[in-house]
């Protein structure tokens, strides 16, 4: 039988190789960031198009190449960084494996232009697909650019693989901010098709972050310092107070380079125990230092894992360590007579004048009229304490269409901020109409049915109708809004702005009305009538961070993404206590809906038990 094993062309191992380096722009942009960085470049700019699908391109003021360099770099296993494997224990640099280049030329179009610095002539290189076009001399600037232009042209699976345009922008967004702020002392430039997503001068570490995630990050920094013979520890936590839903702002870093360490990050929420709410989580950007002969960063491709010698202790020196910095401030006096009272001024009263309340009378209200059962807010079942009776007079644009004509002036305002257009207006009657509701642990609304009794889940339940009624909002676009009395102003990181004017329009059709979206600003007229203004940052942040967690890409759409964050965050939570009207309502509203049987997470929402169940428990 003929021989049958061959060896694989270059190219094609290339190909191969380049599965594993590259599996979108993003992992192009940290490639080359990374190389930039070994090169001792002072000011790194990256150039973006179309997220990264036509254009990344790197500039560097660094050490340059030769002209024979430029051509090798492109080899496989061709590298500077190492020359024997024992190197591998004392790595100071990003790169080592020398494929990066070879990888990325094996799938785009590459266009390099290089120039040491003592030379007056640089080199420009053009390479497709692994075959060199042509290598001409050149006058370039000192340090290295590297354009990557149609990336997985050759692979259209691969290119059809990749996500929309602003996915893949975030995850680069993602990858910059990783690179930046474990390199404060480079200046760092990033343009996005055409316009200037940030610009960062060389800082130190705090100023590097405060000015990635923009001005209000400064006074959530609590600085955390402690050096063993193990570990040198630097960096921030965020104040427990600022603990957000999304796990957005966590950052490792070990000597200099991102990492992904789930055993630290759990040292990290055991320091913060009891100074948080459960399912919050702290912000933390912290900077690792130890022996590089201590660690192993071979372990994974792209680099993000790392494996420590001795875990254990690392691991209860960074808790207490975190628990000493929590601690110290905490006992920061409480009066600060230095502080600016600007300051202390809630965001959205900030440089109005002060208003004379107004007290409005409605002479048309009479107190022995029964109020219709049918403006009674079926959407939200709570209770409304304080928050009721607050401004209301002419807030609810458009609600007169949405409730219908029926619906008297007078009797809106004991509802105030509750009031909402029930898409369940008309509801079935599905159970008896003699039935009775009782709720069990603040947990399950429990009811009677014909062949016996129901459990429901009431926050489930309640995350059902509020969907349902959230994708019809969408759909048909007919959303009440809300009209803020005093313009909302909120404050956000650049690159959660982007992620918000992303979803811009999806927000404006359930009811959200922003006046304003600039770099670190959201200014907000108008929310849904289901979320009141307490609620609309959380609500925001939320879907900032699903939007985020997106990214990792289930393929739901963006208007399922909107309906059902709202869902999970306006819902009545267990733990709360319904009336027994509310109870009523819930059950009522969840019988009218389209699939009322499982969440809009997929779990079961109620169970029944039929009189013959509990027939046999008594035999
Ligand atoms: P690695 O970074 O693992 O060595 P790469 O394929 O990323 O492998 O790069 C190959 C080599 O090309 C590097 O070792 C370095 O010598 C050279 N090189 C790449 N990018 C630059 C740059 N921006 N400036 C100077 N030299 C570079
Ligand atoms: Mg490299």
């Amino acid at each position: 039988m003929a021989d049958l094993i061959k060896l694989l062309p270059d190219h094609v191992a290339n190909q191969i190789a380049a599965g594993e380096v590259v599996q979108r722009p993003a992992s192009v942009v940290k490639e080359l960031l990374e190389n930039a960085i070994d090169a001792g470049a002072g000011t790194i700019m990256l150039i973006v198009r179309d997220g990264g699908k036509a254009l990344i391109q790197v500039v560097d003021d660094g050490i340059g190449m030769s002209a024979t360099d430029a051509r090798l770099s492109f080899e496989r296993h061709a590298t500077s960084k190492i020359q024997k494997a024992e190197d591998l224990f004392q790595l100071n640099t990003k790169g080592f494996r020398g494929e990066a280049l070879a990888s990325i030329a094996a799938i785009a179009h590459v266009e390099m232009q290089t120039k040491l610095e003592n030379e007056e002539l640089g080199t420009v290189l053009k390479i497709e697909g692994s075959k060199i076009i042509s290598q001409e001399v050149g006058a370039t600037a000192k340090g290295t650019s590297m354009a990557v232009k149609n990336l997985f042209f050759n692979i259209p699976a691969r290119r059809n693989f990749l996500k929309s345009n602003q996915v893949e922008l975030r995850h680069i967004t993602d990858e910059f901010h990783r690179v930046a702020l474990a390199h404060p002392n480079i200046a760092f430039h990033f343009h996005n098709n055409g316009s200037e997503m940030f610009n960062l001068p060389k800082s130190n570490h705090r100023q590097r972050i405060v000015n990635v995630f923009g001005t209000k990050t400064n006074q959530k920094l609590v600085p955390v310092t402690e050096e063993t013979q193990v570990v040198k520890i630097s960096g921030f936590i965020n104040k427990p107070e600022f603990a957000k839903k999304s796990r957005g702002e966590q950052f490792f870093f070990v000597n200099h380079r991102f990492i992904k360490s789930p055993y630290l990050h759990h040292a990290v929420v055991a320091a913060f125990e009891g100074l948080i709410k459960p399912n919050t989580y702290p912000g933390y950007f912290l900077y690792l230092e130890v022996d590089p002969a201590s660690i192993d960063i071979n372990i994974h491709p792209t680099k993000t894992e790392v494996k420590f010698d001795d875990e254990h202790t690392l691991y209860a020196i960074l808790r207490s360590t975190l628990k000493h910095s929590l601690g110290q401030f905490n006992v920061v006096p409480a009066l600060d007579f230095e502080q600016d009272q600007n300051l202390e001024t809630p965001y959205a009263y900030k440089d109005k004048a002060a208003q004379l309340p107004r007290v409005t009378v409605d002479s048309g209200f009479n107190p022995f009229q029964e109020r219709e059962s049918k403006t009674q807010n079926r959407a939200s079942y709570r209770k409304v304490g304080t928050e009721a009776g607050k401004s209301w007079e002419g807030l609810y644009a458009g609600l007169e269409s949405e409730i219908g004509k029926e619906v008297s002036f007078s009797s809106m305002q004991f509802e105030s901020d509750t009031i909402t257009g029930s898409v369940f207006d008309e509801q079935k009657e599905s159970l008896e109409s003699t039935s009775t509701t009782f709720q069990l642990r603040r947990k399950y609304v429990v009811t009677t049915i014909k062949s016996g009794m129901i459990v429901i889940d009431q926050s489930r339940a309640h995350q059902r109708v509020l969907y349902e009624k959230f994708l019809k909002n969408i759909t048909i676009q007919k959303a009440v809004s809300q009209q803020l009395l005093f313009p909302l102003s909120l404050s956000f990181s650049p690159s959660d702005i982007t992620i918000l004017e992303d979803i811009r329009e999806s927000l404006t059709t359930i009811g959200f009305i922003f006046s304003k979206m600039e770099s670190e600003t959201v200014e907000i007229k108008g929310v849904p009538v289901q979320v009141s203004e307490s609620e609309v940052g959380m609500v925001l942040d939320q879907l900032i961070s699903d939007f985020q967690m997106e990214i990792s890409g289930d393929g739901f759409s963006q208007t399922d993404i909107l309906a059902k964050t709202l869902a999970k965050t306006l819902s009545v939570k267990t733990g709360e206590i319904l009336e027994q009207e509310s109870q009523i309502a819930l059950v009522n509203d969840l019988f009218a809906c389209k699939e009322a049987m499982v969440s809009p997470f997929n779990k079961p929402v109620y169970i029944t038990i039929t009189e013959n169940d509990i027939d046999k428990k008594f035999i």
